[in-house]
């Protein structure tokens, strides 16, 4: 496929350095507070990735990290720890912190149908990975003491800013911060590999190390995390826009200084979700959320809808008012694929097929055009093809949409069959959901008690069908 490059700046064929296997990293979610919809955004888009490049065949091997220390509130190495501000916040452990919001992360990811990567790594858990790599950055003199800490020294390298132009305005910002704060630094673009005694005293967690009782930086841990699993060459690392500057600057300054070669070949960053008052944060404006989508009463793939319809290298502005068309335009989706499941009754054609999943693969071909993929998903139920043949098709692309259009037709097929009394349609759910499990018995039990409340359940080609006895 292809897929823009941050690194060239070009739509480049992507070629994974293994044929056949994908090695992709993900810089994941700092576990002070719950996600907001921006940083899923982040996280959807690059789920779509991971799930498009499967659908072509690839191996995809995929982790992610969890930043549970060392993230300081900016990325110039300034502020506090965010996980310590976390904890403070709410009078509770920086470990009862990171699991507590690691949990929820996870918990919006389901509802999001964002697929857990294989591997998911905290970074407290890679301390000696990240000592080792600190060593050796030491000992080739990338990496030098002051002040107690151990900084990354960039003036050691050819070339430090490795996405050159792109974004300058967080460039000049960071930079900024760093002279007023740090005068350890040799250079003003240096950065913290290892804190030992620096003003952050009521650190809470602290590990031993050659340079003293301390905690790592936040960049050192991606590098780290990516190459204890992934080895030295990466094919494709991810993460928002933001993440571009400093911190997967840094992270390719330390890891090529460290592996003496090229690491990682394509770099994927998606653009940020923006609100009326600009770039959506966890520290500014009205604290989106899933649950608060959910309790305003949207499904949370309406969200997901909503991020699909947008090219991920466009910023997108969330307003309540574009949320609504996007719950409309799925609504409608969802009633189209459920009169095909009442329609359907032939066999799928399977040159009438290829040609429908072929257009939705020549548009996530073109850089992940996912706005393309939603035509290309539209244009589906416009085609000739016969019912079943365009259910196959929605099947096929919901691979990689993971929009739930099937299993939400089917439910809407179930309420529409008759007027259902809400304990009756509990117990279909449930019935199903024993169904699934391949818990027979239960089901036929739920069965007889649907039949002693009076109403008739029975399995179609169409769904599950309930009428009045
Ligand atoms: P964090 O939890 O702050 O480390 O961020 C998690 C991910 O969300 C990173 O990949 C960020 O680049 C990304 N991110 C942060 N803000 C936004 C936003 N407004 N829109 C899209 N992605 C974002
Ligand atoms: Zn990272």
């Amino acid at each position: 496929m292809q897929l823009y490059n941050s690194l060239s700046h070009t739509k480049e064929e992507f070629v994974p350095y293994t044929p056949g296997v994908v090695n992709m990293y993900t810089c994941g979610p700092t576990v002070y507070h719950y996600a907001h919809i921006g940083n899923l955004r982040s996280y959807i888009m690059e789920d779509v990735l991971e799930k498009y490049l499967s659908y072509t065949g690839l191996k995809v091997n995929r982790v992610m990290n969890i930043t549970d220390v060392g993230h300081l509130t900016s990325d110039g190495d300034t502020g506090d720890d965010k996980m310590l501000k976390g904890a403070k916040r709410e009078h509770k452990t920086v470990m009862e912190i990171a699991e507590f919001y690691t949990d929820a992360f996870f918990e919006d990811c389901k509802a999001l149908n964002i697929k857990r990567p294989e591997v998911v790594e905290p970074a407290t858990d890679c301390i000696g990975e990240f000592i080792k790599v600190i060593s050796s950055l030491m000992d080739k003199g990338f990496a030098y003491a002051a002040g107690g800490n151990i900084y990354f020294d960039t003036s050691k390298l050819d070339e430090y800013y490795k996405f050159g132009d792109f974004s300058s305005e967080d460039l000049a910002v960071a930079v900024r911060d760093d002279v007023d704060e740090d005068t350890n630094k040799r250079n003003k673009t240096d950065f913290v590999l290892w804190f030992t005694k620096s003003k952050f005293d009521d650190q809470e967690l602290k590990w031993e190390s050659p340079w003293g009782l301390g905690y790592p930086g936040w960049h050192i841990e991606c590098s780290c995390i990516s190459m204890k699993h992934l080895g030295e060459h990466l094919d494709l690392h991810c993460g928002g826009i933001d993440n571009a500057f400093p911190h997967h600057t840094n992270e390719i300054a330390q890891s090529e200084a460290y592996l003496g070669h090229k690491w990682c070949n394509c770099w994927f960053h998606v653009h940020h979700l923006n609100t009326t008052g600009g770039k959506m944060s966890k520290s500014k404006g009205e604290f989106l959320t899933v649950s608060l989508l959910k309790e305003k009463g949207y499904d949370p793939m309406v969200y997901r809808f909503f991020c699909l319809q947008s090219h991920y290298r466009k910023s997108l502005e969330f307003s309540y008012e574009n949320l609504d068309n996007a719950a409309a335009a799925y609504q409608k989706i969802v009633a189209r694929t459920a009169r095909l499941i009442k329609e359907s009754d032939g066999k799928a054609d399977e040159s009438a097929l290829k040609v429908l999943t072929d257009k939705f693969r020549a548009a996530l071909d073109n850089d992940l055009n996912t706005s393309l993929g939603i035509t290309a998903l539209l244009d589906i139920f416009k085609s000739d093809a016969n019912a079943a043949t365009k259910l196959a098709a929605i099947k096929s692309v919901d691979e990689v949409l993971s929009l739930d259009m099937i299993p939400h037709a089917e439910k809407l097929n179930t309420s529409d069959s008759e007027d259902i009394p809400a304990e009756i349609a509990e117990l279909i759910e449930q019935r199903k959901a024993a169904r699934k499990a391949k818990d027979f018995a239960l089901a036929d039990s739920i069965r007889d008690q649907i039949t002693a409340l009076g109403y008739a359940v029975e399995e179609t080609r169409e769904g599950t069908k309930v009428r009045k006895l």
